[in-house]
């Protein structure tokens, strides 16, 4: 099966620099921002949706929103910021690798 976009930017194979990362998953931008700061926080281990995740990997999930606190001032988040999972189709997801997105750097409406 080919590799999604995700699994080629971990694997180095599409250039996109990471703003952060550890075994578990990397930051980057979004290539297309939609507030004025605009990240995607993406589990290295491939999982299409939620649904794939199990009670082994529900950790990862875990450590993602425990690191971001962490991270806020370095990322320009430090005011706050908002999390999303879009899921499928009605949810508007475009890459079927689970992610987070991470928006901030002003008011969000
Ligand atoms: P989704 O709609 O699946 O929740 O979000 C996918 C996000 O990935 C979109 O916001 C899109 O702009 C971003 N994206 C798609 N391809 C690339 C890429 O090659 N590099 C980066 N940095 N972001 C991408
Ligand atoms: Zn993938």
């Amino acid at each position: 099966m080919d590799k999604c976009i995700f699994c080629k930017i971990r694997d180095g194979e599409i250039p996109s620099p990471k703003l952060y990362e550890d075994s578990d998953f990397f930051i980057i931008s979004d290539i297309n921002p939609k507030a004025k700061r605009h990240y995607l926080a993406i589990p290295k281990r491939h999982y299409a949706l939620l649904d794939e995740v199990t009670s082994d990997d529900e950790i990862v999930l875990a450590r993602v929103l425990r690191k971001l606190p962490m991270l806020k001032e370095e990322l320009g988040l430090s005011n706050g910021y908002r999390l999303i999972i879009n899921q499928g189709s009605d949810g508007g997801q475009e890459v079927p690798h689970l992610h987070i997105h991470i928006l901030g750097g002003e008011k969000l409406n």
